[in-house]
Formats: structure tokens, sequence, C-alpha cells
């Protein structure tokens, strides 16, 4: 992603107006306003702009037009337009997807479900809130709040991420280690399928008939259905919490400790780690008051009463002593808690400083394999001549290097598109996965194919198929053609190699 919003970059997916696209968005404009009085359409490339990319600009493309349903009905309304007239259909909820999700496709609409932001429901004996899908992740906090209930998946881009894009993208957070992930918070959702039936996944008991649809749906990227409604556990908050922030000489000791933090049998509420690059770029932004002589940095939180607190919180520490901690540190009150975790959350901006892009890697793997992995990591930024920093959810394994380029040096782009290429297929080999929490969207197409078989991927388009036979919504997403995945079986650069480096690229 970058952080600078005033530079343009050419990009992959930039494709000039056609004479065809212009027919098309003058038909479809007819369509909606006949089918669809209600809803806002935006036409016009001013308008359109702000919808040409999400959190990973690099890659641009302006839709067709953007609609902005007021309600449900209006939702369906456009699904069953753009179904009739073969337009593909992109959902958007806040646009901060970081694999270029809710980024347009050529010839698209793009449909908005940012004033869809009603809180329907707020029930603190059953605990749960049923809120539609434009209500931002922190909100559902905020009006849980005077019944001391709280929604538990917390993404860092909290304050500006909707409950929907976290159902498409079955999103994560820093205490989603004890909590579990969106998946497992979510009881009830309503949908409407490109073909503007209304779905009902999930339910409000604590278990539906039939096959488990709903865990399918969530991460489903929005290439099934359109999310309308959504009904999450709330859960009480805990009286205290006390953040362990400890410092190590190495990498490989500080991954070696997380596991057996682990290992212990301790689930913390969160269990964090950032290497010497991101401590220093947080530090000279936030000043968050960590080691900065340390190579590697752990955050560990214990969550609970009183006394189970202070219990877990001396086992953690006896861990890290064991561990070749080089310091250690326990927050002493609130306000240090929220200092020391404002460092970790402000990670992502830090990295912005320092280039004027920046690409979020996540990749997952089993967490012995932290300290090897970035290891290699080190290495491949000489092999790109590219700097990377590190952040990982250590304790799920899942890791975010930010490698850090120029966007508008073509070179520079391709190099860093390698690199995190370079890095997805190092979690595969260690037994992990190219997507922790982000999400595949056109980002990590390629990394899909290194990862499944075709016989795998034919599965996931055969689903695909069963929700959205015509292909439309959040088309050429998520899930790799077979060609594209032949195509990059014999051009992928792995370890800085390309295969046949005598064969002339075009
Ligand atoms: C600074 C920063 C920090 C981040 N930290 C985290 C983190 O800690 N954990 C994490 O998991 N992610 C994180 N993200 C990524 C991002 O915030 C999440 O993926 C989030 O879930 C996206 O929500 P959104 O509302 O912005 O969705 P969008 O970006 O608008 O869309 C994301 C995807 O969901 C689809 N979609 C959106 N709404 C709907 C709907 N109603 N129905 C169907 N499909 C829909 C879109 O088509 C797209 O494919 C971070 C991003 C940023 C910029």
């Amino acid at each position: 992603m970058t952080t600078d919003a005033g530079s343009h970059h050419a990009s992959a997916l930039d494709t000039p107006p056609t004479s065809a696209g212009a027919q098309l968005r003058a038909r479809l404009l007819n369509a909606l306003q006949t089918a669809v009085p209600g809803c806002q359409v935006l036409t016009g490339e001013e308008n359109l702009a702000p919808y040409e990319t999400d959190a990973l600009p690099v890659y641009r493309q302006l839709p067709l037009m953007v609609a902005l349903p007021d309600d449900e009905s209006q939702v369906q309304g456009v699904l069953r337009e753009c179904r009739r007239l073969g337009v593909p259909v992109v959902p958007r909820g806040g646009g901060t997807s970081l694999s270029g999700g809710a980024t347009p496709m050529p010839n698209s609409l793009v449909l908005s479900l940012a004033r869809l932001t009603r809180v329907l429901e707020v029930d603190p004996l059953a605990r749960t809130a049923t809120v539609q899908p434009g209500v931002r992740n922190i909100r559902i906090s905020e009006v849980a709040a005077p019944y001391e209930l709280y929604y538990a998946p917390d993404p860092s881009s909290q304050i500006a991420c909707t409950i929907g894009g976290n159902v498409a993208e079955n999103a994560g957070g820093l205490h989603c280690l004890k909590y579990g992930l969106t998946v497992h918070n979510i009881l009830r959702v309503k949908a409407i399928s490109m073909d503007g039936e209304v779905l009902e996944f999930g339910s409000l008991a604590p278990d539906a008939p039939g096959l488990d649809l709903l865990a399918l749906l969530i991460g489903s990227e929005g290439m099934f259905a359109v999310v309308t409604e959504i009904t999450v556990r709330l859960i009480p908050k805990p009286p205290v919490a006390k953040l362990v922030l400890a410092s190590f000489d190495d990498v490989e000791t500080a991954g070696d400790a997380v596991a057996a933090i682990i290992g212990e049998g301790i689930i913390p509420a969160g269990l964090e780690m950032m290497d010497k690059p991101a401590i220093a770029a947080v530090e000279a932004f936030v000043h968050a008051g960590y080691d900065q002589e340390a190579a590697a940095l752990l955050l560990c939180e214990a969550d609970g009463n009183r006394e189970e607190v202070a219990e877990e919180v001396a086992r953690i520490c006896a861990v890290l002593q064991r561990h070749e901690v080089r310091d250690v540190q326990v927050s002493s009150n609130e306000a240090e808690r929220l200092k020391w975790w404002s460092g970790r959350k402000n990670a992502l901006p830090a990295a912005g400083r320092l280039a004027p892009d920046y690409f979020c890697m996540d990749g997952s793997i089993p967490r012995r394999a932290i300290g090897k992995l970035l290891k290699r990591i080190q290495g491949m930024e000489e092999v790109y001549g590219l700097q990377c920093l590190n952040v990982f959810h250590a304790g799920d394994g899942n890791l975010h290097p930010l490698i850090l380029f120029d966007g508008n040096d073509a070179d520079q782009l391709r190099r860093a598109e390698d690199f995190g290429a370079d890095i997805l297929e190092r979690c595969v080999e260690l037994g992990g996965t190219i997507t922790g929490e982000h999400g595949v969207g056109i980002e990590k197409l390629n990394s899909m194919c290194v990862q499944f078989t075709p016989a795998e991927r034919e599965t996931f388009l055969a689903i695909k198929r069963a929700f959205d036979p015509a292909g439309l919504l959040n088309a050429d997403k998520g899930i790799p053609t077979h060609a594209r995945c032949a195509e990059y079986g014999h051009m992928h650069v792995s370890g800085g190699r390309l295969p046949f480096p005598d064969i002339e690229r075009f």
C-alpha cells in the first residue's frame, strides 16, 4: 500500500475507456434509473476517482459507475440489473483492503455498502448485535459498551473498515489469537446473490441445520454474494489487561520464545512481534518507548481478572527468561499499555513515511519457522535490492513483511512484486499459506497457482459457479484461471531467478 495520496502510478489494470464501455454505461444507467429509481449512482471521472483503488493503490482502475444503495431492496435491484446486462460488480465497504479486493475491474460497477450503517439491534441477554454491512468495526464495540460487552476481532484498521468487509475477508486482529477470527464471532449473515436472491447463512441458535455454509461465505472475498445484514457475537470486557514488552538480541530466539509461550499452554490475548527495522520506523513515528538496540521485540498481553492476569504474566516472564530475553517490562498502567500497543498498531503508517509505496504482505507459517523465515527475508532484501520491515501476529504465525518501494519506478514495482511472491512461496515451502487475513484479491492471484493444484483450484471455481453462475461478482479475483496459472508457471520468478533467462520477455 502507499500513503502518498498525491502520486499516480501506471497500473497493470489501467485501461482506457472504450466506446463499448461508454455504451454499456449508458444502458446500465438507464436500467438503474428505471428499475431502482431511489438509488444514488455516481458517474464522471471526478466522482469515480475515489473508488479507483483501495489500500493497495499501485493497482488502479476507474469503474463504469458507482452505486450507493440505501437499503437491501436497492442492493437487490442493482444486482439484478447488472446480472441482466452482464456487468461485473465489485462490492465495497471501507476500501481498506490490502490485497486489491475492492479495486474495480474493467467495465465494472462498484456497489458501495457505505450507506447501510444502521445498528439494527443490540441484545445484551443473548450477547449479540445485528448490524448492516457498512457499520465500522469499532462502532459495534462502541454501541455494546454500555452493556460492558464488545466485539472481539480488532483489525488495526478498525476505525475505518466495515463489518461487511471483515466478513468478506475473514479479518483478524491483535486479539484474535485468544478470541478467534471473524469466522468465530459471527452467528448469522444475510446476503444477496448476483441473481438478486436473498440468502441466509447460519442461525441465532448454537448450530444451524445443514452444511456449514456460513463458514464458506466468511472469507469468500465478495465472490459469492453481497452481505447485507450480520449478527455478531458480543463478549464481556475483561476487567484487567497487562502487556509484557520483551526485547531480544536475535530474531530466531524471539521466534522460539513465541513457540515456547504457546507450547507452555498459555493463550495470550495478543502475541505480536516486530524486527529491528520495524522498531526503528515506529519509534520515529509514535515514540512508543521501544528498545531500539533490540533485534526483535515481543508484545504479549494477558487479560482476565486480577488473579488470572498476575499468574499468566508470571508464567510468560518465566518462559521469556528461559529464552535469553534482553529486557522485559510489564505495563504498570493503562496509559502505558496503550502506548506500547500504539507502536505496533501504527506499523503500517510508520512504514508509509519511509517510501512512496509499500506492499504489506500477508502469509502464515508454523510458529516454529518464524525465525528461519525472517533470516531468509533478510537475504531476499539483497537479491531484490529493496528494504523490508517485519511485523507479525506471531502467536498465529501470521507475518506482515512490509516491502518498501517507489511505484512510479516500473523496475522497483516489478522487483517489489517478485519479492512479495518469493516470500509467499517460502511460506508455502515451510508448511504455511499465502494469506493469513488480508485475502487473495488481485495481489496474490499468482501465488494461488503455487499453493493449490489445478484440481483444487477447479473445486474453488466450481463453488464460485454454484453461487454466481455468470461469474460477475468480483470477477477475476481470488481464484486464478487455469490459463493464468499456466502462464505464471512458465514465467514466474523464484529466489530472484527467472526460468529460462535467455528467452526474450515481452
Ligand atoms: C492500516 C491498515 C491496517 C490493517 N490491519 C488489518 C488487520 O489487523 N487485520 C486484518 O484482517 N486486516 C487488516 N487490514 C485490511 C482490511 O482493513 C481488512 O481486510 C478489512 O476487513 C476490509 O474491510 P473494508 O470494509 O475496508 O472492505 P473493502 O476493502 O471495501 O473490501 C474488501 C473485500 O470485501 C468485499 N466486500 C466488502 N463489503 C462487502 C459486502 N458487504 N459483501 C460482500 N463483499 C464485500 C470487497 O469486494 C473486497 O473483496 C488493514 C488495512 C489497513 C489499511
